[in-house]
């Protein structure tokens, strides 16, 4: 059976050609994590993780860390990537430590709770014993430098660094921060969080510097980050202090870069190649007479015969409601406007000015399209704009019933 015609074609060159291109603009001692979490934002784990591991053909390592967001998450991506380091960003939850030791995930940690479990779970697996500090079990201590929403707080940071006494079975190697306004082009954020970032190095440093010998990473700093600038004061703190900067590529990875991760000055943004493009076809044509009401509750009426193309496409494939009688999608290279509301599972463009539209025509929701009436781009950023959101919402909430097939 030939499956209902929607679906998400996935440009893996162009994934991996993304992660060599922002690995270039990052600075040469930086691990560049790449995040995977949400189904790859919505371009399929399975497709996108062997390509970002292999990025590295002929250009330079491939990624060597996958980020998801849980366990769950963590447990499919150990399956395609058995040799890749695997950070879980939202942590765990109670009942989950021991699946993170066993298959090798690495967490965040910010609560006792978490830490409690961990050293049980390492215990019990064996890793870790007194002595063994090499063998301990690594985990990525988050520290809360100002977003307030995951991360030790200053005041908790002496109780957390006192767990960490040389037989224990953990060990920490990173410190994390997550910068939340690294696209804000004065960087007066970033700055603060990153001087209390100062404060808590040297605050682990002098509490114990045994534990501190044995950190790694210095772990902030997402794809705004790298564009805009940000990673650079990263790199910086982490060399004062030893360690290697860790930048978490999300968005910039699948080939965006919105005005939500402006370019430092004086520098163009990085040459990035979008990944997805959303397909469907014209399931069926009809000439409706002025008058004709389209869709739900009649919200558009035809003002002169007019010429409707049926897409099965809706709001439960994750083309949002907002956009009936307010976007345009491309069919043979020109744009065609969406008519009347969005139904949950299909949607009607107005083909009256295009001419030849006939059923079976390819029709672009999100992505480039050339045809014999013109060419277009229909971009991830005009649907977060028309819909009144944010690229990262528009490719997660493509729904899981759109197939994803590699290009
Ligand atoms: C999602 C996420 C990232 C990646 O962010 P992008 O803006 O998509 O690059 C990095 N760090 C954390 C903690 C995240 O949750």
């Amino acid at each position: 059976m030939t499956n209902r015609p929607c679906w998400a074609e996935i440009d893996t060159k162009a994934l991996a050609e993304n992660y060599q291109t922002l690995r270039g603009l990052a600075p040469d001692e930086a691990e560049c994590l790449a995040v995977v979490k949400a189904n790859a934002y919505g371009h399929s784990l399975d497709l996108c993780a062997p390509a970002l591991l292999d990025s590295g053909a002929g250009r330079g390592a491939g990624a060597r860390w996958l980020g998801v967001t849980s366990a769950e998450e963590g447990i499919p991506a150990r399956k395609l990537a058995p040799q890749a380091r695997i950070y879980i960003m939202g942590g765990f939850f109670p009942g989950q430590a021991e699946a993170v030791v066993k298959h090798g995930l690495t967490p965040s940690v910010w609560t006792v709770q978490q830490l409690d479990e961990l050293e049980e779970a390492a215990r019990t697996a064996g890793s870790g014993k007194a002595g063994q500090g090499a063998e301990s079990f690594p985990l990525h201590l988050e520290i809360d430098t100002g977003m307030s929403r995951q991360g030790v707080s200053l005041d908790e940071l002496p109780g957390f660094l006192a767990r960490f006494t040389p037989d224990s079975p953990l060990r920490i190697e990173a410190l994390m921060t997550h910068l939340y306004a690294s696209d804000e082009s004065d960087h007066v954020k970033s700055d603060e969080q990153l001087a209390r970032l100062e404060e808590v190095l040297g605050i682990v440093w002098a509490a114990n510097p045994e534990a501190a010998a044995k950190i790694e990473f210095l772990s902030a700093g997402a794809s705004a980050a790298l564009i805009g600038g940000d990673a650079e004061a990263v790199a910086g703190l982490a060399s004062r202090f030893g360690l290697k900067p860790m930048l978490r590529l999300g968005l910039g990875l699948y080939g965006v870069t919105s005005r939500f991760m402006p370019a430092r000055e004086s520098s163009a943004p990085p040459p990035l190649k979008p990944v997805l493009t959303w397909k469907t076809c014209v399931t069926s044509l009809r000439e409706v007479p002025a008058g004709a009401e389209i869709g739900y509750n009649g919200t558009f009426i035809a003002t002169e015969p007019m010429r409707l193309a049926l897409l099965p496409v809706g709001y439960a494939d994750g083309l949002d409601r907002r956009l009936g009688n307010r976007f345009s999608l491309l069919v043979r290279g020109a744009l065609a406007p969406l008519v009347g509301r969005v139904s949950m599972d299909q949607s009607v463009i107005d083909v009256t000015e295009i001419e030849g539209v006939e059923v079976g025509d390819e029709v672009v929701i999100l992505g480039s399209q050339a045809g014999n009436q013109g060419a277009g781009t229909v971009t991830v950023q005009d649907h977060a704009d028309a819909s009144g959101t944010i690229p990262w919402e528009v490719f997660t909430r493509i729904a899981a019933r759109v197939e994803r097939r590699a290009v």
